[in-house]
């Protein structure tokens, strides 16, 4: 007998293109069979008029602590990827996920900045603290961020990434707008450790900006230059924010080098404002407000949610504490038609993930909220994205909008991300798919009313419509309520089958 039958509901599988009405029978964590009628099993779940899909893989999840994983969890997802940093060392990355409470399948890529910074400055990598956070640290001596790397240090960059694949990182995160002084004889060497080792680079490219020199389409020409000069699986992260106005322009060159084989996969969250430490790089340029087609004031203070005068401001912040999070507002899709056009196509960007860039909650005072309350208390800050970007997707682009079909919604929350992460660890295989076989990481969800509930003003408010959240076969959401002893998370490391 089954553990569990999920009776009745529109089971959604991507990859076959099935959309219809099913049970779902699943047995020690996996999906054993999906047809009409099934035996029953120990339990059972009643998904009449609800969608039965795979559960959502995050590749951008800076969170990973229980309370982002509840958050996220009400969004969809059971799989959250800290991929764009990564952490360093891996394996003490892991040794501490490990030890702590994890709703949701977890995994990193190996921290190419971290490895610099060690390199270049001697600050230990220290893997048991927020990746995200950590960003901030070793402000106070800023060569690893501004200037190219000797060939001495090169080496030891690549001597550490390489130890952390062999840990079981998934890939090379490339936050290459926190050091843009890395030049191009250290990337290509850096791709070249990618490509021998089968694993992607997770790439924030190193400039931002819709003016030459130094543009948006300058950073995405080098990455397409370093996917064919090294043959690299090149993934550029949220495609909507660091092409800013320039968002047309980028998808013809990208959709151009995939048309031509390049390994070059993509991402975007549905929103127009991201979220970075006070002390990145890309504030620095002097020309910051003309080239990026926005002000200080649209860098907003998460911990006092107060928008920056001047650069003045935003020197006295960074000098004050490197790590703290703001907010970038850099679309204004609200109010600007064609900032929501500008969004809409990088969202929409054929075989582009839905990823969330989610963030870490923070106390008022600005550190990390790591506790256990529930419901998230209303001091809590982070960005609505940390609680409604697939939610907000789902209501927007498909119930809303019908830009896309149910099945196509789905890919790009499961099987398209699924598929990018195949080749470094095959266990996503049987990930964002639902088919015999695969594994029960489920979301059971009302499509009339799915949808984020998190804005700027309350981002603690968990996205609605999700009734049953299945990791690994164990419930974490039913019947719309949080299952607080739940933990099922597991790791997904490098080569995991
Ligand atoms: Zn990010």
């Amino acid at each position: 007998m089954p553990d569990l039958v999920i009776r009745n509901g529109r089971v959604v599988d991507p990859e076959s293109g099935h959309d219809g009405i099913a049970d779902i029978a699943i047995a020690d964590g996996r999906v054993v069979a999906i047809a009409p009628g099934l035996d029953a099993g120990d339990r059972e779940i009643d998904a009449a008029g609800l969608v039965v899909a795979p559960g959502f893989i995050d590749l951008h999840a800076h969170g990973q602590s229980l309370p982002a994983d509840r958050m996220q969890a009400f969004d969809g997802v059971t799989t959250a990827l800290e991929l764009e940093v990564g952490a360093l060392p891996v394996a003490q990355w892991y040794e501490t996920q490990a030890r702590t409470r994890r709703l949701l399948n977890y995994g990193t890529a190996t921290a190419w900045l971290f490895a610099r910074k060690a390199a270049m400055i001697g600050l230990a990598p220290d893997a048991t603290g927020s990746s995200l956070a950590a960003m901030g640290h070793g402000a106070d001596n800023p060569r690893w961020s501004r200037e190219a790397a000797t060939p001495a240090e090169v080496e030891r960059i690549v001597g550490m990434i390489r130890d952390g694949i062999e840990q079981g990182g998934l890939g090379i995160g490339i936050p290459y707008a926190y050091a843009p002084g890395a030049a191009a004889k250290e990337m290509s060497l850096v791709c070249d450790l990618a490509a021998a080792t089968n694993t992607p680079t997770y790439t924030h490219i190193a400039q931002m900006s819709n003016i030459d020199p130094k543009s948006s389409v300058e950073a995405y020409v080098m990455l397409i230059g370093l996917a064919g000069a090294t043959g690299a699986h090149m993934h550029i992260c949220h495609l909507n924010s660091t092409s800013l106005q320039d968002v047309e322009r980028a998808t013809q060159l990208i959709a151009k080098a995939q048309a031509q084989g390049l390994n070059i996969t993509t991402e975007a969250y549905p929103y127009g404002t991201g979220s970075t430490v006070v002390s990145a790089a890309f504030f620095d340029d002097p020309a910051f407000p003309a080239r990026t087609g926005t002000g200080f004031g649209s860098i907003e203070m998460l911990g006092e949610r107060r928008t920056l005068r001047d650069r003045d401001d935003l020197d006295r912040q960074r000098a004050d504490n490197p790590s703290a999070l703001v907010l970038w507002h850099f679309l204004d899709i609200d109010g600007n038609a064609r900032h929501r056009e500008l969004l809409d196509r990088s969202v929409m960007f054929p075989g582009g993930a839905i990823a969330s860039d989610a963030v870490p909650w923070s106390n008022p005072d600005g550190s990390l909220y790591e506790g256990d309350e529930w419901p998230l208390g209303d001091d809590k800050s982070s960005h609505p994205r940390s609680a409604g970007t697939f939610t907000r997707f789902l209501r927007q682009w498909l119930r809303e909008r019908q830009a896309l079909s149910l099945s196509d919604a789905i890919a790009k929350c499961s099987l398209i991300p699924a598929q990018i992460m195949e080749s470094c660890a095959p266990a996503f295989r049987r990930k964002g798919r639902l088919s015999a076989g695969a594994d029960a990481d489920i979301v059971v969800f009302d499509l009339d009313s799915i949808g984020e509930r998190a804005s700027f003003a309350r981002m603690n408010l968990p996205a609605e419509g999700m009734r049953h959240v299945l990791v690994g076969g164990t419930p974490i959401v039913a019947d719309g309520q949080l299952l607080l002893d739940a933990a099922p998370g597991k790791p997904l490391r490098r080569g995991d089958r």
